[in-house]
């Protein structure tokens, strides 16, 4: 007997492994370092504006995120017009894909880029091909090498996740002269708020001056409203215009709209985190740094952890944090079965992945 059967690539798409549940020791603290969850919540605004709308549950969403765009155009000086706002960056990510990827296309991400890229690619049909990293960060060449008559998109986190890494603005540049002018290049710019390099940009003015690039944020982050699922995308008119036939008409909640007005308005929440973050990002890079295992240099809210490959497993390491509490990311689906990402948590938490550290190289 027949049956319904999925669209080619469907079942090439490795299913989604859910992090695992961590049963620390008794009277142990729970920290969640394992998904780039900002330590602090979102801004009490943010909180007091979700509250304010729960009274009116019964009306659909204003259907294109208007005041939401326009408190976007406001803090980045953009054309409302040509925002697109999502169910977090992941809606836009995939809806980015139906609108420019088919069957027989090719998509390009790189190493170890971010995971939704080759699922979005693969749940249209299209072909991920994946560009060779040098030393964990994004190689421009790379990219352009695999290149092929077939390439429709590019797919690049800036800075990447899990890597931590970046590309400066003007080998970004360079990667968009080098790409023929049909192909779309998607600048993933979910941790730009907690970089502070010369030679970094989100790419915005990339986008403003090009016809075939955009960029995709996130309230996810920084601004602590991941539980809403709310992300933007800012693009050249007609792409905004195609992305916009399939959007579903009512994709963002009012809540999470409201929520993320206060949010992104609370200039000071984001500062404040943005700092944290930098000073505990060096102090952790310098402190498991001293306990002999290597760190890599990041721009994010995370660092990137190696272990031995022998001895010293990041597979005994994972397992002694979990069991005191600290739950921090392993990456064998992302290539890297030898690496731990840990989230910079609270001071509390921080300390306490140290002295975990510490403890297990010591074999206590
Ligand atoms: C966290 C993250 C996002 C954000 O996803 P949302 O769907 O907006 O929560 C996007 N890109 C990368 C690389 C991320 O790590």
């Amino acid at each position: 007997m027949s049956r319904p059967v999925p669209n080619p690539g469907i079942l090439d798409i490795a299913p989604y492994t859910p992090g695992k549940t961590p049963v620390p020791e008794p009277g142990r603290k729970v920290f969640k370092l394992s998904a780039n969850e900002t330590p602090f919540g979102p801004s009490p605004k943010a909180i007091e504006a979700f509250k304010n709308v729960a009274t009116h549950l019964e009306d659909y969403p204003e259907g294109t995120s208007r005041v939401l765009r326009e408190a976007i155009g406001r803090s980045f000086g953009l054309d409302p017009n040509r925002i697109i706002c999502g169910a977090g960056s992941d809606e836009i990510l995939n809806l980015l894909a139906h609108t420019y990827l088919s069957q027989g296309d090719e998509a390009i991400s790189t190493t170890h880029g971010f995971l939704v890229y080759p699922i979005a690619t693969m749940a249209v049909g299209a072909k991920n091909v994946i560009a060779q990293e040098t030393n964990l960060t994004c190689d421009v060449d790379a990219i352009l090498k695999a290149v092929t008559p077939k390439t429709k998109l590019v797919w690049l986190a800036n800075p990447n996740n899990p890597t931590g890494t970046y590309v400066p603005f003007d080998e970004v540049k360079r990667l968009r002269a080098g790409l023929p002018s049909h192909v779309l290049l998607v600048l993933d710019a979910a941790y730009c708020d907690y970089v502070s390099r010369n030679d970094y940009e989100m790419g915005i003015e990339l986008v403003a001056t090009t016809e075939n690039t955009v960029v995709t944020h996130t309230f996810s982050k920084i601004h602590g409203l991941a539980a809403l699922r709310i992300g933007w995308m800012f693009g050249p008119e007609h792409i905004i215009d195609a992305v916009n036939r399939i959007r579903g008409p009512f994709n963002v909640s009012t809540p999470a709209m409201y929520a993320a007005v206060a949010a992104i308005e609370d200039t000071a929440h984001q500062a404040m985190s943005k700092q944290f973050t930098e000073t505990w990002r060096n102090w952790l890079t310098e402190e498991i740094g001293k306990l002999g295992l290597k760190v890599t240099p990041g721009v994010a809210n995370f660092v990137l952890i190696h272990f031995p490959e022998k001895g010293t497993t990041s597979d005994a390491a994972d397992a002694y944090l979990t069991k005191r509490g600290l739950v921090l990311r392993a990456l064998k689906n992302y290539g890297l079965p030898h690496s731990l990402r840990m989230t910079i948590g609270t001071e509390e938490a921080n300390r306490l992945v140290v002295d975990g550290l510490r403890d297990f190289l010591a074999g206590k």
